[in-house]
């Protein structure tokens, strides 16, 4: 291991500890289930499996490679890496990934429904509707290969009777896409209780999408610039 890579490591490590505490935090999760990684170069650093969220420590993640061999020793990774691993082997844009079982994505991951883009949030962070995945047992391959179909090039997918996956370009925003995808879960169950909700045409889901990865967030302004 070089050096520098130790150091790359340790930080996405401590990324991935600080990204479980918040997926439970803001109740993504109930107990122990579900999990995060990020991708470092080759690698991943994923939390390890079945551990309390909370007492997580640093040195608790192990870091891997695609095929996953450990190369930095850790706890036991968690039952999910194949989907991880798969993932990041699909999608070079991917450096983060985040599973959460969160109630309402659940509840239309069981009836089998995806989700329209029906708030501008979500045309903005998924860039259109979330799929569901065929269904396949947990923590196999099979399950991988079903999810990275059903993700295609876009930021979240429902696992069958079981979760949510948000991918992003950094932790915090797989974590925002898993936060975003529940709340606009919710909004479609109430949504459909008070009539038949609008979805946003592909035009405007297109052009929210376009807007937010090229110019949503900061930036440095400087004297006599108009900030658009
Ligand atoms: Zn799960």
């Amino acid at each position: 291991m070089k050096e520098e890579d130790g150091a790359r490591w340790q930080q996405a490590r401590e990324k991935v500890v600080w990204a479980s505490r918040e997926m439970s935090i803001r109740r993504l999760v109930v107990g122990t289930w579900g999990n995060v990684s990020t991708r470092v170069g080759d690698c991943l650093v994923v939390t390890p499996s079945g551990m309390d969220y909370m007492k997580l420590q640093a040195d608790d993640p192990p870091v891997l490679d695609l095929e996953g061999r450990v190369l930095l020793g850790g706890r036991r990774p968690s039952t999910e890496t194949p989907m991880h691993r798969t993932i990041y082997r699909h999608r070079e844009d991917v450096r983060a990934i985040v599973h959460t079982h969160s109630p309402y994505a659940a509840a239309l991951s069981a009836a089998r429904q995806p989700l329209p883009p029906i708030l501008e949030e979500l045309a903005q962070m998924i860039g259109g509707e979330v799929r569901v995945a065929e269904y396949a047992l947990p923590g196999t391959q099979e399950l991988a290969d079903r999810v990275v179909a059903a993700l295609g090039d876009s930021a979240a997918a429902f696992l069958p009777n079981h979760g949510l996956v948000g991918v992003g370009r950094s932790v915090n925003e797989a974590l925002l896409v898993c936060e975003i995808v529940e709340k606009g879960a919710m909004v479609y169950c109430y949504a459909s209780m008070l009539g038949k909700p609008t979805v946003l045409d592909e035009e405007k889901v297109k052009w929210l999408r376009n807007e937010f990865l090229t110019h949503y967030g900061q930036k440095k302004t400087t004297p006599g610039e108009v900030p658009g």
